[in-house]
């Protein structure tokens, strides 16, 4: 399946998703992480599916937007500020990141990359936090 779900991604998005299954990176709960457009994720998480590869590629092209360096300076940033604004609640601020809240909201939209426009994010700096689920 794992072939099958990363071939799908690359024909809605024709880029190449590289994803690495490694033992204990990225630590703790994080699942994966998206370095530079290269996926890392932990074994025991499982293979990533389809809707996770979509997530993923919309932080690829967040950071391509960004240019790399000036995406995880924000990304850092935001966190901080949505860490005080929920009361240092680590869930809360993550899920209220602007980067990751589009990417939850359009991530089972595999034709998303296609449509998205530059910035998309950007609107989602103001939207207010509603995230049920872990
Ligand atoms: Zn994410």
């Amino acid at each position: 399946m794992k072939d099958k779900d990363t071939s799908s991604i690359q024909a809605e998005t024709s880029h190449p998703m590289r994803v690495i299954y490694t033992k204990h990176f990225p630590s703790g709960n994080y699942h994966g992480i998206n370095l530079f457009g290269t996926i890392f994720v932990q074994k025991r998480w499982g293979v990533m599916d389809r809707h996770e590869l979509n997530h993923e590629f919309i932080h690829t092209m967040q950071q391509w937007e960004m240019t790399y360096p000036l995406f995880y300076l924000w990304y850092g940033i935001e966190y901080l500020v949505r860490l005080l604004q929920h009361r240092f609640d680590t869930h809360k601020a993550y899920y209220s990141i602007s980067f990751e809240r589009e990417a939850y909201a359009n991530e089972h939209n595999l034709s998303y990359p296609r449509h998205r426009r530059p910035f998309a994010w950007l609107r989602y700096l103001t939207t207010p936090f509603s995230r049920k689920k872990a």
